[in-house]
């Protein structure tokens, strides 16, 4: 017997998938949908369900060694006092606008990239025009290759080559892996329901059904890996849990809709217009 609870009761219990795993695609003849486990006490039979669990800072191979000691984007929040110097490795918008900020502030920044990008921008004029204009004000060492880090129980040193070809080595109070982000899908074990996952551990899906595939999981928000941005998270959402609340096989399944408008919500980084996607 399948029992479908109310969605009071799934919101009432904490943490939903949490812990939890979702175990299998549900076989039965009349509504398909998946199993849920929550902790080690509760199993949840649901016609659909939306994971929305957003995603983490990912640190990069060459950190690997200091990755205890390596700080990301909510530890700076945390700190109570300000490092002299900080490496900041990787320059998309989350680690420009922190190095920056502590650029600002006095610290002395140091920004590693193996490329040339610089924050969202993607139009090779304005990357060079910012690479001039950002380049004027900070330490950006694009192109570069960091070999080595260590940390002697004070400091790190970093050894690194230049876009030049240069080997080079500093040492810094901190450093902060800003090299993007990965799916918080750890644990999940999301394949079961018959997702696919990419080679970044994106679930497959289509982008303006947010379904995965043919399966009865929905997906919204940074998990997704489109724009990293609170308002596609909240459209995304929407059109998840809009479509997830009709799926069954019986129900006709509706597109969602996208909101396309001029954009500024990020200091520094306004963005317009429609991505490839539309
Ligand atoms: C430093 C920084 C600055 C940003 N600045 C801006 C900005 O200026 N403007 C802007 O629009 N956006 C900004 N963003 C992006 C914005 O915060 C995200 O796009 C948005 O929060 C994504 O929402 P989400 O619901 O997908 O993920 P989240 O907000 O990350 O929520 C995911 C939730 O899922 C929970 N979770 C994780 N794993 C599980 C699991 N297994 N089971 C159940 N729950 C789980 C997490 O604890 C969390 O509560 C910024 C992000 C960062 C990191």
């Amino acid at each position: 017997m399948i029992n479908i609870l109310s969605d009071q009761s799934l919101f009432s219990e904490k943490c939903l998938i949490k812990t939890g795993e979702i175990l299998r695609q549900c076989a039965h003849t009349s509504v398909r949908g998946v199993d849920l486990r929550v902790h080690e006490h509760t199993e949840v039979q649901a016609h659909a369900v939306v994971v929305a669990s957003g995603s983490s800072p990912w640190v990069p191979p060459q950190l690997e060694p200091v990755k205890a000691l390596v700080s990301v984007n909510d530890d700076v929040f945390e700190w109570t006092d300000l490092p002299e110097s900080v490496a900041v490795v990787g320059t998309g918008v989350i680690g420009l606008e922190l190095g920056q900020a502590l650029h600002r502030l006095g610290v002395r920044v140091t920004f590693f990239s193996p490329f040339d990008a610089l924050g969202p921008i993607s139009d090779p004029a304005v990357v060079t025009n910012a690479q001039e204009v950002l380049g004027a004000e900070l330490d950006l060492q694009l192109k570069s290759s960091v070999d080595e880090v260590e940390h002697d129980g004070t400091a790190f040193r970093v050894a690194w080559t230049t876009s030049a070809g240069e080997q080079r080595q500093a040492t810094f109070d901190r450093i902060i892996a800003a090299a993007g982000r990965r799916p918080n899908l750890g644990g999940m074990n999301i394949e079961a329901a018959g997702v696919e996952l990419d080679h970044r551990g994106v679930p497959v899906h289509d982008d303006r059904m947010m379904q995965c595939g043919t399966s009865s999981v929905f997906v919204a928000g940074d998990l997704c890996g489109h724009l990293p941005l609170l308002h596609e998270a909240d459209d995304e959402g929407r059109i998840a849990g809009s479509n997830a609340a009709r799926f069954s096989r019986t129900s006709r399944r509706r597109s969602g809709e996208r909101r396309w408008r001029w954009r500024s919500r990020i200091p520094r980084w306004p963005s317009s217009g429609r991505d490839s996607r539309t």
